[in-house]
This record gives structure tokens, C-alpha cells and sequence, in this order.
């Protein structure tokens, strides 16, 4: 920000996702922007189009040996994750021991690109693999409670002066005319609705679809659970990859729950729980886990919806016109989008909300500049 922005920044972020609260905070730790986030669910509620409560969830990059961005987005976050794992409780991020198991060992492996980032990266020796299961890696990995870790980032938020307000808007215009914090027309507007992106009139985004992910979510007996709670893994069958259809993970929360999963279906919108999927997924882990999960009591099934986007994230920022009809100079705003996360909507979202706020941080001048232009034009 330079000198001449004195006064804080009002913001209307739009979505209480892991995405929409990740970045309000960054904004509001910024310390000049004023925030408010406006939502029709909001943490604590369970919702088909809220995505962010249903995840697992557990940090394991997928990002390609050459993608660097996604890469550098994907560390930071580890890093304030395991800030967390070791000074914040109340976050729901504990440290775990992270399994990837190939029933077939792929042709060429290559080590991923995290064995630099994480601790105790190693190849699992044959005697300790699982039956069935020809290759696998371990590492020092972190997992968190979705849901306590939403309830932690809306304590942070508004302990920091954010606002909260349930709300469904129908368009970025919709967004820009709802008051601000501190009851002011919005001078940026961020959006992180998910797959709501679709839908949202002025985004309209077609490229977004859903991954349907089905859970279960179990508890094993007490003299399992100090084993079970450092155990996640991901188990990969010949010939599988992201996208086509079942994977079969592990993922404990700090509550004594475990998530079983699970499903990636694309296009896939249906809400209810699958029977037939429930004891896909027990049958799966039970085979590569018996001493763990043979005693393992189903507590519920569940559904969530990926956020997925073709051609990947859209994390964005413009200075753009909102409405040239209703006057000019207060409907120049400047418009950023962070949505499309699909799977790894937590691994990655520390590293997009920090990326959305420099974004906003270098557009600033424009933002005033176009302002101060669209006042002189209104004068003529
Ligand atoms: C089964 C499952 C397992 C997963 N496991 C992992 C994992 O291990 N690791 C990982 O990183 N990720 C995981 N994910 C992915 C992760 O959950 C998502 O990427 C992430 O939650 C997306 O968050 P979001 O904030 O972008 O969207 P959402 O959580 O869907 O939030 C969107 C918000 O926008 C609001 N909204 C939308 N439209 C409007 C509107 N018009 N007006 C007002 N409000 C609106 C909604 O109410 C909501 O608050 C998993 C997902 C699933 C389903």
C-alpha cells in the first residue's frame, strides 16, 4: 500500500469456506483493510453446497515435479499448518505419520516433489507393507479436523474485527451493494463461493463441475486409537489415478473420528449417501488395515461436493466497472476471485489467500487511479 491509501480498504469477501475465511483473515492481518464476509452457510452448518466440512483433512501435495507455483503455494501452507500443529490446539492440526501405498509399484517412480519439505521421507521396507501392496512411502505429514479448523479461522476473523453475515447474494453486483463493515460501499469484492461460481450471475464460470466425495466416518476402539491417530494413508490401485472414480484413504481427527474414503466421481451431484459405496470403502480399508479397522463402529456415511474447475484454480484480480448505470465512480471495484480448489482446497489455501492479498495489495494504485478517473468523467 503506499502513502497516499490512508484509510482502511472496505472488503466484501464472499463464501465462509476454508477459501472465503483463509483470505479474509490474511486481509484483515494486513492490518488497512476492513472485512466483512458474506455467506448462505457459514461454520458449523452442514450443507451439500458447503463443501469445506465434509473434507478429510490432510496435507499431501500432488502438485507436479515442475509446477513450482502450485508447489510454493502448497509449502507455505504446510508451514503455517505445522505452526499450528505445535502452538495452536484449538486449530485441530496434529502431526501424523502419512502412508502412500501402490498395490502395483508405477514404472519409473519418481520421488515426489515434497520429500524436500517433509520429515522422515522414506520408502516403507517390504516386511512392514501391507498385504496386497507392492511399494510405499512414509513421511511426517499434518491432518486437521475440517470442521474445528473452520471454527478456529471464524474465532481468528472476528476476534480481529471481521464481520460475519449470512446471506445469499445473486451476483458480484448483488455483492457490491451490500454495506461494508463499517457501512460503506465495498472497494473490493473477493470472491471464493466454490462451486457456486457457477451459478453467480457476473462469473457465470462453466468450468466448474463437481467432484462427488463420498465418506465414512468411523471410531475404532480406545486400545486402538493412540495407533490409529498417527496413521493416514492413500492406497493406490493399478492403473489409478486422481479422477477415476474410488480411492481408498485414511484420515483421523483430533476428536476420535476417523474419515474413511472414499469416491471422486465427476459431475456426480447426488446428495445422499450410497450404501453399496459405504461398504466399498470398509471392505477396501479393512483389507489394507485389518489390525487397525477390523473393530471399526460406522458412525455415519456423508457426501461433499469438490469444488473442481477444468484448467485448474482460478485465483485472479482486476480493476473492473461494475454497473456503468448506476453512477460510475463508487461501481469501480477492484473484483478477485480464489476458487476451483477441488481436492486440495486445504493443502493449498494459505498459499492462495496470501496470494490474493499481494494481488490486491500491487492493484491498489490502479484501483484509486480508475476511481479518480471515473469521478472526472462523471463530472462532464
Ligand atoms: C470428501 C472430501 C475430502 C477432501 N479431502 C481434502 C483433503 O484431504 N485435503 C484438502 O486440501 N482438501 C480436501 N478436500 C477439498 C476441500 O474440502 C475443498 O477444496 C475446499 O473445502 C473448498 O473450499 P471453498 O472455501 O473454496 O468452498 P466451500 O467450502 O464450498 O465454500 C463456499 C462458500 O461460498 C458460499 N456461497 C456460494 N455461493 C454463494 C452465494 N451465491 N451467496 C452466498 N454465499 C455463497 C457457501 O455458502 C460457502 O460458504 C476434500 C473434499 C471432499 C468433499
Amino acid at each position: 500500500m503506499t502513502r497516499s491509501h490512508s484509510k482502511p480498504f472496505n472488503v466484501n469477501v464472499l463464501g465462509a469456506g476454508v477459501s472465503g475465511l483463509s483470505t479474509a483473515l490474511a486481509l484483515l492481518e494486513k492490518g488497512h483493510y476492513a472485512v466483512k464476509v458474506v455467506s448462505t452457510h457459514l461454520p458449523s452448518d452442514l450443507n451439500i453446497d458447503y463443501t469445506s466440512p465434509w473434507a478429510g483433512a490432510h496435507w499431501r501435495s500432488y502438485a507436479d515435479i515442475a509446477d513450482l507455483v502450485q508447489q510454493d503455494l502448497d509449502t507455505v501452507t504446510f508451514k503455517r499448518f505445522a505452526y499450528l500443529a505445535e502452538n495452536e490446539p484449538n486449530a485441530g492440526i496434529m502431526y501424523i505419520t502419512g502412508h502412500d501405498y501402490w498395490e502395483v509399484k508405477p514404472k519409473n517412480f519418481e520421488d515426489p516433489w515434497f520429500k524436500r519439505l517433509l520429515k522422515n521421507y522414506r520408502y516403507i521396507p517390504k516386511e512392514e507393507l501391507p498385504a496386497g501392496i507392492e511399494f510405499g512411502i512414509t513421511y511426517t505429514t499434518v491432518a486437521m479436523n475440517a470442521p474445528k479448523y473452520l471454527m478456529y479461522l471464524q474465532e481468528q476473523f472476528l476476534t480481529r474485527g471481521g464481520i460475519l453475515e449470512r446471506a445469499t447474494v445473486p451476483s458480484l453486483k448483488a455483492l457490491a451493494q451490500i454495506p461494508t463493515r463499517d457501512n460503506l460501499k465495498p472497494d473490493i469484492l473477493v470472491n471464493c463461493s466454490g462451486l457456486g461460481s457457477r451459478n453467480l450471475v457476473g462469473v457465470h464460470d462453466m468450468q466448474m463441475f463437481p467432484t462427488r466425495g463420498q465418506i465414512v466416518v468411523v471410531k475404532v476402539p480406545d486400545e486402538i486409537w493412540p495407533k490409529a491417530k498417527q496413521f493416514t494413508m492413500e492406497r493406490y490401485a493399478e492403473g489409478s489415478a486422481m479422477g477415476t472414480g474410488t480411492i481408498t484413504y485414511v484420515i483421523p481427527r483430533d476428536n476420535g473420528e476417523i474419515v474413511l474414503g472414499g469416491t471422486m466421481q465427476h459431475w456426480n451431484y447426488q446428495e445422499a449417501a450410497c450404501e453399496e459405496t459405504t461398504q466399498a470403502i470398509m471392505k477396501r480399508v479393512l483389507a489394507t488395515r485389518p489390525d487397525l479397522f477390523s473393530k471399526a463402529i460406522i458412525l455415519r456415511s456423508c457426501v461433499g461436493l469438490r469444488p473442481n474447475r477444468r484448467g485448474g484454480v482460478r485465483v485472479s484480480t482486476s480493476v473492473e466497472q461494475l454497473d456503468w448505470n448506476e453512477g460510475w465512480a463508487n461501481q469501480v471495484a477492484l473484483v478477485a476471485h480464489n476458487y476451483g480448489h477441488a481436492g486440495f482446497g486445504y493443502q493449498a489455501s494459505i498459499g492462495c489467500a496470501n496470494k490474493v492479498v499481494a494481488d490486491i495489495e500491487s492493484h491498489l494504485d490502479e484501483l484509486v487511479e480508475a476511481r479518480s478517473h471515473a469521478r472526472s468523467m462523471a463530472k462532464l
